[in-house]
């Protein structure tokens, strides 16, 4: 495994230190699956106290479970102290933990074989629990007595199948049958850990792996009906996020998906994007550079190449002609500020309170109608000539 050379200095550093240090968990699995890593987590005996003398910009990350940021050469890595997780008493999250001085004992604690090893530049792998082969056979597997991993933090239920469609492996027999039996001590895991967990799962490559949610009613637990939504649209549902993963196509086919949203914990612009893309799913494709300009302006650009996404993903819609469109509308007026005037000049002209909105509205038509309108003279031009007619007039401030 090659690290990243400011990795290689952090673990020489320590190292110098007398502490023993390695690589550990997701980048140790992607590097042996021939992927490449997204981060390379470092994990070492050195208590946190002593990873913030030896490295001159840090960061307390999550310092009381002893992880600390160091930044070196433009990167971040999370340098974590040798721990053991205390007793479970609410199979959520452990009430304490120890650190240690044993590399063992830390990778005893983590959930999956796969998840479970380390590695040193001059010691190679650290494999105590058959990652390898379990990467070989393609299978998750709980380190340890499943069922018992199970009951101290329920959520590792979740992680097995989010690591199997992450990966594209299979949830091993034994594990498997753990969460069947465990399922019900989903119920009470934290809303933004359960969310992480499933976004995860519908964003990835294999989201078959809902099956598994639905055979084991596992979502059941967290919330009864985002369990019988996802069980009765199953294969709908499955077939529409190979297309196109995500929060839209995963919510597509619910008569009411603001309710159900609610069940997970997403930011409300998530929560507004995706309705945004829904309430979409049925209007027509911009058929000219006029109608993209109407729609960009009434969506916001940003939505509107969402929705063009998805619809071309998820419901084949054929939109190579659009996205021309679109890009040409991208560089007309659609928005009010886009405008060759300003509320300002609009009250110049005599109008009060409403009416200056309604004016400009009234100029956004005209200029999504036809840009060349965009222009100080012709639009207060036109703004005069609202301002007298009755419907301005009559407009209440
Ligand atoms: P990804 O590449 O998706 O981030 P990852 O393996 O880094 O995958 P994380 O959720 O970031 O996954 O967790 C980092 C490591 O910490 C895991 O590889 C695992 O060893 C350990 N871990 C994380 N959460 C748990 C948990 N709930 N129980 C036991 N071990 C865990
Ligand atoms: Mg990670």
């Amino acid at each position: 495994m090659r690290l990243p050379s400011d990795a290689l200095k952090i673990i020489d550093t320590l190292n110098g230190a007398g502490h023993a240090a390695y690589v550990v968990g997701g980048c140790v699995r992607d590097s042996l699956l021939g992927k490449e890593p997204k981060d390379y987590d470092i994990a070492s005996a050195a208590p946190p106290a002593e990873v913030k003398r030896l490295f001159r910009r840090t960061a307390d990350t999550g310092i009381a479970h002893g992880t600390v940021t160091v930044l070196l050469g433009g990167g971040a890595y999370e340098v974590t102290t040798f721990r053991v997780d205390g007793k479970y008493s609410d199979n959520r999250r452990p009430d304490s933990v120890t650190f240690t001085g044993d590399l063992t004992e830390d990778l005893r604690r983590r959930d999956f074989t796969v998840n479970a090893m380390a590695f040193h530049p001059r010691e190679g792998f650290i494999d105590l629990f058959g990652g390898r082969a379990d990467i070989e056979a393609r299978l998750i597997r709980g380190v340890g007595d499943p069922s018992e991993r199970f009951s101290e933090d329920g959520l590792r239920m979740l992680r097995a199948a989010r690591f199997a469609a992450a990966l594209g492996f299979e949830i091993e027999p034994d594990t498997l049958r753990a969460i069947y039996e465990k399922a019900p001590l989903l119920t009470g895991i934290s809303g933004e850990r359960v969310t992480e967990e499933f976004l995860k799962i519908i964003g990835s490559e294999n989201p078959e792996n809902l099956r598994t949610l639905a055979d084991t009613r596992l979502l059941f637990y967290y919330n009864a009906r985002l369990h019988d939504y996802l069980a009765e649209n199953l294969d709908k549902i499955i077939s529409g996020l190979r297309r196109a993963p995500g929060l839209p196509a995963f919510f597509a086919f619910a008569d009411e998906p603001e309710g159900l949203l609610k069940a997970l914990t997403l930011s409300n612009r998530e929560v507004k994007d995706t309705l945004g893309v829904l309430r979409g799913l049925r209007r027509e494709i911009p058929e000219d550079e006029r109608a993209a300009r109407f729609l960009m302006s009434e969506m916001g650009a940003e939505l509107f190449w969402r929705w063009l996404d998805f619809r071309e993903r998820f419901g084949g819609a054929a939109c190579e002609k659009a996205r021309e469109y679109a890009r040409a509308a991208e560089q007309a007026p659609i928005t009010r500020k886009d405008l060759a005037v300003t509320g300002l000049d609009i009250t110049a002209l005599g109008a009060r309170g409403k009416q200056v909105g309604t004016v400009l509205t009234a100029l956004l038509n005209e200029v999504l109608a036809d840009p060349e309108k965009n222009n100080r003279r012709k639009l207060l031009e036109i703004a005069n000539l609202l301002l007298q007619s009755d419907v301005i007039r009559d407009t209440m401030y």
